[in-house]
């Protein structure tokens, strides 16, 4: 990566998490449910995935000022089996439909011993890892499988040169009992697509072997996914990424019923669809097996000496949560473009500039 052109600004959780409200509210949200996607947005940016944090929100609003994603919070139930169910979130934010979508799952969980959730039709989910986390938070071992098909193709298929699907996270969130979970969670691709905006937006570089560009050639300009003609993300491990990628379109999209990308011509927004299974690992195994054996393994793997150019051996989700530590205290930092669009947004829904300074804590310019 090379140097950013301007410095990042850096804003304290509480102050972030005031002003982002504070736009929802003021773009017709309830309170809750700004609460809500704030809740989501800053908790992306202080666990170190700033592409699906608050700089996210200028888009958010616009695609609301447009029409196309929808200020409510209605689940509507397409189909009610117990343990199974489909629901359709209406292009509503996703940060709430998420959010109140997986606490149904969750309880069905807990009548059932397992819940098999379709959410269809749902504006961008941001952080996959959240609901995993919230499934986890209530003791359950949850699996989500993501397709995204509002916007081109952004990623190549293991051997092709020109993008067939999008980024399609996957994510799997194991329960500790008393302790953080585990939290893998991660896009298809090699990196993000929003993290090509934020190495844009910084204009940085990214590391080699992540994109081509429109004619199928390796490249490291992020511009190649945000300015036509369109380049390709790269699938992570080669045709095993792409394999998943591929199921995760085919369990979220076509299992679900909810539908997968080709023919799709409606760009523009993200629509994500999530297939969604839940667990209650105390029923299958026996609550003190699974316990123990997760802690047996995890301490297993935490003994295995470093190797060169590593302190110690993490597990999945750790990352996330040192960095949360570390930005809790020191401040989120933001892009100085994102900040700016991010300002501009909350001056637009009439937010007066001082009242904004006031609330993220930093100079916000004339
Ligand atoms: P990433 O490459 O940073 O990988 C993150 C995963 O790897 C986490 O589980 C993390 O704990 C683990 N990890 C990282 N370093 C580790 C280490 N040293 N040791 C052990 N584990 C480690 O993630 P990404 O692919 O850039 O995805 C970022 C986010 O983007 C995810 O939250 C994903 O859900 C989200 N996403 C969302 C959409 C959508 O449309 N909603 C699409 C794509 C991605």
């Amino acid at each position: 990566m090379t140097t950013p052109r301007t410095p990042d600004v850096h804003v304290l959780p509480a102050n972030l998490h005031a002003l982002t409200a504070a736009i929802f509210e003021r773009a017709g949200w309830t309170s809750r449910d700004a609460h809500l996607a704030a809740d989501h947005l800053v908790l992306s940016n202080l666990s170190g995935h700033d592409s699906h944090g608050v700089g996210m929100v200028p888009r958010y609003i616009q695609t609301a000022q447009k029409g196309l994603l929808k200020t409510g919070h209605e689940l509507t139930t397409v189909m009610d089996a117990g343990a199974l169910l489909t629901i359709d979130g209406g292009m509503q934010l996703g940060q709430v439909i998420g959010h109140d979508a997986t606490a149904l799952a969750i309880d069905r969980a807990r009548a059932h011993g397992v819940a098999v959730l379709a959410l269809r039709n749902t504006h961008h989910l941001g952080r996959i890892g959240h609901w995993g986390e919230q499934a986890a938070a209530a003791g359950l071992v949850a699996i989500h499988y993501v397709n995204v098909i509002g916007r081109p193709p952004l990623v190549a298929p293991w051997g092709g040169s020109r993008a067939r699907f999008s980024t399609n996270p996957f994510c799997v969130a194991f329960p500790r009992p008393g302790t953080d979970p585990v939290v893998l969670d991660f896009a298809t691709s090699r990196i993000a697509h929003g993290k090509t905006r934020v190495a844009w937006k910084r204009g940085v570089q990214v590391a080699d072997d992540n994109l081509l560009d429109s004619e199928g050639r390796a490249t490291n300009d992020p511009s190649v996914m945000w300015t036509d003609p369109l380049g390709a993300l790269l699938p992570f491990g080669d045709h095993k990424g792409f394999g998943l990628g591929m199921l995760c379109e085919l369990l979220a999209g076509g299992l679900g019923g909810a539908g997968t990308i080709p023919g799709r011509t409606d760009w523009g927004l993200i629509v994500n669809n999530m297939l969604s299974i839940l667990v209650d690992p105390a029923k299958l195994g026996g609550a003190g097996s699974y316990a123990a054996e997760t802690e047996k393994l995890i301490e297993w793997v935490y003994s295995t000496p470093a190797a060169e150019g590593f302190d110690r051996v993490r597990i999945p989700g750790e990352p996330e949560r040192e960095l949360r530590a570390k930005r809790t205290a020191a401040g989120t930092p933001l892009d100085a473009t994102s900040w700016g669009e991010i300002v501009a947004t909350a001056v637009s829904l009439g937010i007066p500039r001082a009242e904004v300074a006031a609330m993220a804590g930093v100079d916000v310019g004339g």
